[in-house]
């Protein structure tokens, strides 16, 4: 398992740093975002779907109450998908996301993926993010071994 850390002092920077981490996000991959309301799971994923050219910062929006969101890139789709109002595993399997788990070309980021840890495959990055501050969040990067993650990406 490798960690890296970063601090950001403004979502700016925390959009920078999503489109960067993008680079070892090759599609086929799952990303757990952790943290609490507010930390800057949704601000990250603005740059992690403008670096694939999915969307624009500004397009990507909470995944609230739609709970899915899908922005298709020229080469990779992104899915923003918010499981906070998700209770039981039923309503989770209503989502369909082993299909968007299984396509190759898929970028897929989960907020509180962690309410069901015996559902979400082992092979994952997980962003762990802390609000440090007003305008501060400490980020950790946690790669799962095995991964075939951030090797020679691209
Ligand atoms: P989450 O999805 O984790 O609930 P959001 O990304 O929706 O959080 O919201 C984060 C909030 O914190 C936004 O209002 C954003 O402007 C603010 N913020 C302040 N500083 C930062 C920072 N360094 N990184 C990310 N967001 C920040
Ligand atoms: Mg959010």
């Amino acid at each position: 398992m490798s960690t890296e850390q970063f601090t950001t002092h403004s979502p700016e920077e925390t959009i920078s740093l999503g489109r960067a981490l993008a680079e070892k996000l090759q599609p086929p991959k799952l990303v757990l975002l952790r943290g609490d309301l507010g930390a800057g799971k949704t601000t990250i994923t603005k740059g992690i779907a403008a670096a694939f050219d999915a969307a624009s910062e500004d397009d990507v929006t909470s995944p609230t109450f739609t709970l899915v969101h899908e922005y298709r890139g020229p080469r990779v789709t992104v899915y923003h998908i918010d499981l906070y109002r998700i209770e039981t595993e039923r309503e989770l399997y209503t989502l369909g996301l082993d299909d968007i788990l299984g396509d190759p070309n898929n970028v897929v980021l989960i907020e509180w993926g962690e309410k069901f840890p015996d559902l979400m495959p082992e092979d994952r990055i997980e962003i762990r993010l802390r609000t440090t501050g007003d305008n501060s969040r400490e980020i950790e990067i946690l790669e799962t071994p095995g991964g075939p993650s951030c090797s020679n990406a691209g």
